[in-house]
């Protein structure tokens, strides 16, 4: 993924609408936040809007997700703790294998827009155990339990519920060490120029 792939991203929602989109939601101090999915051409999921906007991110169906855009509301314009991603941002884009991840925000009192390429400052090798910790977890399990039901885990037989558990250890142990390497490249990315990001726009 390069800076100008990003660019054509944001493209489809458009400047006047992302700074209509940052302003507001510097008014309202709400969250707003989609994600960009991706087959043929860049499409994105509906605007989601409020507080566990990030959470509730709509996700690509059938597409592939690419990356995704939120904004940060602040009431106060010099709370650094808004002006790049969040300790969950970084771990929520890498956990969803985006590409790359952007923010909205007013800063010197202008609409800006900040995005980051993989993997905001987190060790790749932490990054790439933690998706493939995951990803074997989830194969595994939509082998053998696709529906994820409590009856199906009883009647597995033991062999394959302890290959489930020792996946899900490697897994939980991977999103571990992720958290924190995500929780270090937050500080780590306050204290670089431009706040780490690799692409900054003022709308
Ligand atoms: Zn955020």
């Amino acid at each position: 993924m390069t800076i100008q792939k990003i660019r054509n991203a944001l493209k489809v929602i458009g400047t006047d609408k992302l700074r209509d989109i940052i302003i507001k939601s510097e008014k309202e101090n709400l969250e707003y936040g989609l994600r960009f999915c991706k087959n043929e051409h860049i499409t994105t999921t509906e605007m989601c809007k409020g507080k566990s906007c990030k959470v509730d991110l709509e996700e690509c169906g059938n597409k592939k997700l690419i990356g995704s855009f939120h904004t940060h509301p602040s009431g106060d314009p010099d709370d650094i703790y808004y002006v790049n991603l969040s300790e969950g941002d970084i771990e929520d884009s890498i956990s969803n294998n985006e590409s790359f991840a952007c923010i909205g925000l007013v800063q010197k009192q202008k609409p800006t827009i900040k995005c980051y390429l993989p993997y905001y400052g987190v060790d790749n090798n932490i990054a790439i155990d933690s998706l493939e910790a995951k990803d074997n977890f989830n194969k595994k399990m939509t082998e053998y339990n696709p529906g994820r039901t409590q009856e199906v885990m009883e009647s597995l037989p033991l062999s394959k519920s302890i290959e489930l558990h020792k996946l899900f250890m490697k897994h939980h142990t991977a999103k571990k060490r992720l958290e924190e390497a995500s929780d270090k490249a937050f500080y780590k990315l306050r204290n670089e120029p431009n706040d780490g990001a690799d692409l900054i726009m003022e709308l």
